[in-house]
């Protein structure tokens, strides 16, 4: 059974530096970020690309049915025994769907949903330092974090009952944080 983690952090939490570092360290661990396949898919140019870059740009989530056959796709694909992909669920319509689609796959489990949390400030300052696209301004960082924040406490509600949510402290040196959630996984696996 492949074990599956997912990673959520408002914007600027560092999620997917976080992960990125951790799957480096790990021949066993394959790591997806959602904000990143859909990056690649607006540099790709294609019309699919066309119409994320309207949601992205904006700070709103792409359609559900894209988010879902994405991040469906990438635990399809991944080679390794572990998985991580962050970016995902960030509705309660994406976390349904997920949980629909992995009561029906025998070949992974979801073993945590990690939280990197940060305050609000550190987000913005991080997010507004890096300015890495076009959706780094400080009116979109607003609404991404309106989007981020909304269905929080449900997503937290429905892993914390099934004994799967773990927060992490995002406000730390990216060694700190990674040395901590790395700890964390492997403790899973
Ligand atoms: P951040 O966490 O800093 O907002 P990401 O790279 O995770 O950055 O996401 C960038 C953008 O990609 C989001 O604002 C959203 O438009 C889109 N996106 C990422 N993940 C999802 C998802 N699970 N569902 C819908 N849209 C998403």
């Amino acid at each position: 059974m492949q074990k599956l983690f997912l990673i959520i952090g408002a914007p600027g939490s560092g999620k997917t530096t976080d992960a990125q570092l951790i799957a480096k360290n790990h021949e066993n661990i394959t790591h997806y970020s959602t904000g990143d396949m859909f990056r690649a898919e607006v540099s790709s140019g294609s019309e699919l690309g066309k119409t994320l870059n309207s949601y992205m740009s904006a700070g709103n989530l792409v359609p559900i049915e894209v988010a879902i056959k994405t991040i469906v796709n990438a635990i399809k694909k991944a080679p390794t025994p572990v998985i991580v992909i962050d970016g995902y669920p960030r509705s309660i319509e994406q976390m349904e769907a997920l949980d629909n689609y992995l009561a029906t796959d025998n070949e992974v489990e979801l073993v945590n949903v990690i939280e990197v949390e940060v305050s609000e400030d550190v987000a913005r300052d991080r997010v507004l330092g890096r300015a890495r696209g076009a959706d780094d301004n400080n009116e979109v960082f607003d609404n991404r974090m309106k989007v981020y924040t909304e269905p929080l406490a449900d997503i937290q509600g429905f892993y914390q009952s099934k004994n799967l949510l773990t927060k992490i402290n995002g406000e730390r040196t990216i060694e700190e944080i990674v040395a901590d959630m790395d700890k964390f996984i492997q403790s899973k696996i």
